[in-house]
């Protein structure tokens, strides 16, 4: 029997310890939190969006992954959690839940499997330092040196912990990319008295002049950032961006279902002159388009009033600062090459037994299972080839 050390006792960890145990290798995790899966019980809220069956690679940073998503699909994952015992139901967006809408019944079903099929876990071990030695894996944790005859880096990313494991593998010669946060609020001026106020609308988010990426859903203002499913997909677009930042905008569309001329003709035969987005939109957000149209003086609708108030209804620029924070990142995009990973089974192409899963691997994808859905299936592709 082979010895196996993951090291990181996350999603892909979890994931891959029990199928490589359910294969017949001995497994042991390390650890460095008191216990193992604390993230994936904050995930979706506390409900565990665990993949899409909507997904496609367009929802990843990278086509390198092609191989791995069309073996290892969102049904695949979902049958493989069947197997565990683990109902899952689909919303209408194809994003998939535990039918519990609780993430501690997927952590609680892997972990009977685990327990099951003998994996050792071991917390507290925070892992300093792996090396190959004669032809094995050494792992120096805090809490003593363990040696396996393969080993899997699933470290995961800095989000949330703030703590970056890369070094384990960027000092054994694989490159990485520094990790930055993303699926995060966007930190914003402009949108005094807005925080609380959610609205459903169209943005896109544009970089140094260009327009980057585009889609409707829902905004949750923040005082001073955007936040909500469409702020966090918009995140992702600018944390991807491997160019220097000169200039970053979010456009937004209050009135998304209705042309701009149409919208000024409704402004134009029904709206008072005093208060014309008042039967429109909230009344904060209506206040923060107003503030940007240049009023005359007269207390009459013209058409010029009417178009002007329905442009800026309808392209409310938002200046962005940045991208969220350690606290309240979902995910970091960056983390190891691809380039020097097998891209079938994620095992090194530098060091023969080493593999890497998981967020640890310079792969995300968007808000809305895609990331759980890569942690699960990194972890299938990583374990079939070792069983
Ligand atoms: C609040 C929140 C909500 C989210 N919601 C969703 C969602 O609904 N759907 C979705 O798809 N994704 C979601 N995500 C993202 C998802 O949780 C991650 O992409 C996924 O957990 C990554 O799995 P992983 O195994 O690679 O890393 P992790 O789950 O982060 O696991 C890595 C593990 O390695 C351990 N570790 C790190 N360094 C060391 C070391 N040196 N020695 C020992 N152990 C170490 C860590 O403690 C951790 O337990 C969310 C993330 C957050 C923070």
């Amino acid at each position: 029997m082979d010895d196996i050390l993951i090291i990181g006792g996350g999603a892909s960890g979890l994931m891959c310890a029990y199928l490589l145990a359910k294969g017949g290798k001995a497994v042991t995790v390390l650890e460095k939190n008191d216990r193992v899966g604390k993230k994936l019980l904050a995930t979706g809220n506390g409900k565990c969006n665990l993949t899409n069956v909507n997904l496609t690679l367009d929802d990843y940073n990278t086509a390198l992954i092609k191989d791995i998503l069309d073996e290892f699909t969102p049904n695949k994952v979902i049958d493989e959690f069947a197997s565990m015992g683990l109902m899952t139901k689909v919303d209408g967006e194809g994003r998939v839940y535990p039918y519990s809408e609780s993430a501690n019944t997927v952590l609680n079903v892997l972990l009977r499997k685990l327990e099951e099929y003998g994996v050792k876990i071991i917390c507290d071990a925070f892992v300093n330092k792996i090396t190959p030695i004669d032809g094995k894996w050494k792992a120096i944790a805090s809490k003593g040196e363990y040696i396996g005859d393969k080993a899997i880096f699933a470290c995961g990313s800095n989000a949330t912990s703030g703590i970056d494991s890369l070094n384990l593998i960027s000092s054994l010669g694989h490159s990485v990319t520094p990790f930055r946060y993303a699926i995060a609020p966007l930190t914003c001026d402009g949108i005094k008295g807005m925080g609380g106020v959610r609205a459903k609308v169209h943005a896109s988010i544009i970089i140094n002049g260009k327009e980057i990426m585009g889609e409707r859903g829902e905004i949750l203002f923040k005082d001073d950032a955007i936040s909500g499913i469409l702020a966090f997909r918009l995140s992702s677009a600018l944390a991807r961006y491997s160019q220097r930042v000169e200039s970053c905008k979010v456009k937004i569309d209050f009135a998304p279902d209705i042309q701009q001329d149409q919208l000024a003709d409704f402004i134009y035969s029904n709206c008072s002159v005093f208060a014309p987005l008042e039967g429109i939109l909230h009344k904060a957000i209506a206040q923060n388009v107003l503030s940007r149209v240049p009023m005359d003086r007269s207390w009459i609708m013209s058409r010029k009033k009417s178009n002007d108030i329905a442009k800026s209804c309808k392209a409310f620029d938002v200046n962005i600062l940045g991208v969220g924070s350690r606290a309240n990142a979902q995910i970091a995009c960056g983390g190891v090459s691809l380039n020097e990973l097998d891209t079938r089974t994620l095992q090194s192409r530098l060091h023969s037994g080493l593999y890497c899963i998981g967020e640890s691997v310079d792969v995300d994808g968007l808000c809305g299972g895609c990331n759980l859905h890569w942690a699960w299936a990194s972890a299938m592709a990583a374990s079939k080839d070792l069983v």
